[in-house]
């Protein structure tokens, strides 16, 4: 299959709903540095939690790009608001390569991953249920490998912005300082 453009993939959001601030920050976290590593442009955290999203925003800081975490408070109205395809990933779901090809063609695109509960409304919400295997295991997991479906593996090198990058190396580790422009 040709590679398409940049330009012509589809724009990647990603919602969280569930999360519990206080009680798994660091599992939320993963979700929105998965979600930004892999490509998506945000991700829309119900409820809202500002701690995290500043988390997030010191990593972009450093590692560049636009990545941004946004409080969503009602996160049903923002479902069906939602300008593109909405796919929610749940073990219960069709299998990805069943949809796959509708999601390449699709412009935009809202992942939606659950914590420990999923509001059950969300299955009636989304365009497309859709399961990454058929065994429960987790909302990381399952972003991972939808986005790296999607959009491949990122290539190494410095994203705009970015303070640091690493360089790819056997053994070992080497982060290289950016100069800011005018240094
Ligand atoms: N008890 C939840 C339920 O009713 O679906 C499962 C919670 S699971 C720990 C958290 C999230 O991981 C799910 O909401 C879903 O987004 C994602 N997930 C887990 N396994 C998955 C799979 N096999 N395919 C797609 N998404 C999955």
């Amino acid at each position: 299959m040709p590679r398409r453009r940049a330009s012509e993939r589809p724009r990647i959001s990603v919602l969280r709903v569930g999360h519990r601030a206080g009680r798994d920050p660091r599992l939320t976290t993963h979700v929105a540095l998965t979600a930004r590593a892999f490509g998506a442009e945000r991700l829309y955290l119900h409820p809202p939690d500002v701690e995290l999203a500043g988390r997030v925003d010191r990593v972009g800081r450093q590692w560049g790009g636009t990545f941004a975490v946004e409080g969503v408070d009602d996160w049903k109205k923002f479902v069906r608001a939602f300008d593109g395809t909405v796919v929610h990933l749940t073990m219960y779901g069709r299998p990805f390569a069943a949809v796959a090809p509708a999601l390449r063609r699709s412009k935009s695109i809202l992942f939606v991953v659950g914590g420990a509960k999923v509001p059950p409304q969300l299955y009636g919400l989304a365009r497309y249920n859709v399961a990454i295997g058929h065994q429960p295991h987790s909302e990381v997991a399952a972003l991972a490998v939808a986005l790296a479906e999607l959009r491949g593996i990122p290539a190494p090198g410095a994203w705009p912005g970015a303070t640091h990058a690493i360089v790819p190396m056997e053994r070992g580790k080497s982060v290289e300082r950016i100069p800011a422009e005018g240094e």
